[in-house]
């Protein structure tokens, strides 16, 4: 087995879930696991490596002089929706392209995942049905370090210098926090944090949630005539006039759309949590816009009721600041056309890491790992998409 590989086999044993129920940074001790076997497999390849006592690991690999500071970054923590604990790898060699058993119970196939198309005589790493597999974002990790064991392991290979960071966090949307773009010390950088090899994302969503608290008037049913208002009743209207088109079962692509994520209550307190996700700000702002003016209307009609509308900002599209600093993108389109490969930009419907690194003066667009179907049981790991990412990515670095 290859050494790239097997380092990726290493990481995913290490069990590195984030806790959404944490205020600690990082949020789980157990981060510390990788980051700190991280640290001590950079010191191997002669490269000093910083963890910060809010566990974000920083280190610098000198290049030639006079180029751009080419940043990585991974995250090494996994998703909440799945265990990551006795993750027990499962290698197909020379796939057949048909079904795939994990286990008594759980099996996949190219019909229900298109990810998997297209992947026969593939080498493909695949869970054991109980546990996700950890891709999302370890072979990002082993992407970056085994690009790195390749360039100090071949010092003839000219590169420019590169800022390496391995946050924790992420899945819980914490990963951007203490982002220190001076400490990072690149001119732009690229997460390595999506699927696809051909794709390089500079799309995300604006993101805000909104916090409706409804207070109706509750009084006994037998005398409510002209007086009762009912806050249930009000949430479903509140969430009925925000429109059936712009919920999230109904849009995809770049379509955005506000999200009821919960939606508890009574007679006399109603409370409904959104997210709004938009990639167009015009629109993005219409829609937050649109939630005032529900309240307004409703509180009109039911002047003896009252609303209590709260709202805040997320993330940004980090497209804002590509479009004013394409640096990052142009040579990632440069080297993919120089390696035969027509780059793919599909907007992502979520957030990236990368988008926060932006926005905090680091353009830092998104590329892919050869890992796919993420924070679920059906996650799996393409072997020969893992190492066209790491020969894209010393393309990347490569003077
Ligand atoms: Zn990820």
């Amino acid at each position: 087995m290859n050494e790239n590989l097997e380092r990726f086999l290493r990481y995913i044993k290490i069990d590195t879930q984030s806790d959404d129920n944490s205020t600690s940074t990082p949020s789980a001790k157990k981060e510390y696991d990788l980051l700190n076997l991280l640290r001590k497999e950079l010191l191997e390849l002669g490269i000093e490596g910083e963890i910060t006592k809010e566990g974000r690991l920083y280190a610098y690999l000198e290049g030639e002089k006079g180029l751009d500071v080419i940043g990585l970054n991974s995250h090494v923590d996994t998703a909440l929706e799945m265990p990551g604990k006795n993750v027990k790898a499962q290698i197909i060699e020379n796939y057949d392209g048909g079904y795939i058993k994990l286990n008594d119970e759980y099996s996949m196939s190219p019909k229900e995942f298109s990810s998997l198309k297209g992947h026969e005589g593939d080498t493909l790493v695949v869970t054991s049905g109980d546990t996700l597999l950890g891709g999302d974002d370890k072979a990002g990790v082993a992407v970056i370090m085994s690009v790195l064991a390749y360039l100090v392991k071949n010092k003839e290979v000219k590169h420019h210098p590169i800022a390496i960071l391995f946050t924790p966090d992420e899945e819980i949307g914490r990963g951007p926090e203490h982002f220190d773009a001076k400490k990072f010390g690149a001119d732009y950088a690229y997460t390595v944090d999506g699927d696809y090899p051909d794709h390089i994302d500079i799309e995300n969503f604006n993101a805000a949630h909104a916090d409706v608290t409804i207070h109706g008037v509750g009084i006994h049913p037998g005398e409510a005539k002209g007086r009762m208002v009912n806050a249930i009743s009000l949430g479903v209207l509140f969430d009925s006039m925000l429109g059936q088109e712009a919920r999230p079962e109904n849009t995809d692509g770049h379509d955005g759309f506000n999200h009821c994520g919960s939606f508890t209550g009574d007679v006399s307190k109603a409370e409904l949590h959104y997210i709004i996700r938009n990639h167009d700000k015009e629109k993005f702002l219409a829609q937050k816009k649109k939630f005032e003016e529900i309240k307004e209307f409703i509180e009109k009609k039911y002047p003896t009721a009252k609303i209590d509308l709260e709202m805040g900002d997320d993330y940004k599209n980090m497209k804002e600041i590509i479009d004013q600093d394409p640096r990052a993108l142009n040579h990632a389109i440069e080297v993919f056309k120089k390696m035969g490969i027509t780059p793919v930009h599909a907007p992502v419907r979520g957030g990236t890491d990368g988008a926060t690194f932006s926005f905090l003066g680091c353009p830092t667009p998104n590329l892919g790992t050869g890992s796919y179907n993420h924070h679920s049981r059906y996650e799996f790991l393409s072997v020969r998409d893992f190492n066209q990412m790491i020969e894209i990515v010393k393309e990347l670095v490569k003077a």
